[in-house]
């Protein structure tokens, strides 16, 4: 049966993958995943700026300026938020979610949701995690993640 929460065109294995692979080139595989080496890397790769807008009601976004990726936060939310949201805006960056015109082909806010989900809580160190420790409230503390996003990607990869 497929999971609910997952739309059923979504490239779910191509979105983790990239993810896995974001964390290996920027060696950044340890947890809990730290975002600004990551995204130290992703400014020598792609020239990605990284900025505090104020966004209001949107918790991030992802622009070109003068050709440039820039992923904007918002900085009035919770860390566990700003963390996802701006993984989740990566995500658009290395999914080719952005330059494509305006018809997105399949589901781009789940496949960032899917990177997202898998940069931060990489399913291998999970598993291995979630076997010590089945608390959820220390096990979200330990990734830095909201219990939310954590039961979401356990469901997901139908470890819980
Ligand atoms: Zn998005």
């Amino acid at each position: 049966m497929r999971n609910e929460a997952v739309p059923s065109k979504v490239n779910v294995g191509g979105a983790r993958n990239i993810a896995r692979k974001l964390l290996k080139d920027a060696n950044a595989a340890e947890i809990p995943i730290y975002l600004p080496k990551i995204l130290s890397y992703l400014k020598t790769q792609h020239d990605l700026e990284v900025l505090r807008f104020p966004l209001g009601a949107v918790d991030g976004l992802l622009v070109m300026i003068d050709g440039y990726p820039t992923i904007g936060f918002n900085p009035d939310v919770s860390w566990v938020r700003r963390r996802f949201t701006i993984a989740h805006e990566i995500g658009h960056l290395l999914l080719g979610h952005v330059c494509k015109g305006p018809a997105f082909e399949d589901n781009p806010e789940a496949e960032a949701n899917q990177f997202a989900a898998e940069l931060l809580m990489p399913l291998s160190f999970l598993k291995a995690d979630f076997k010590k420790e089945c608390d959820l409230e220390k096990l979200s503390e330990k990734y830095i993640v909201s219990k939310d996003a954590l039961c979401l990607h356990l469901m997901e990869c139908r470890i819980l």
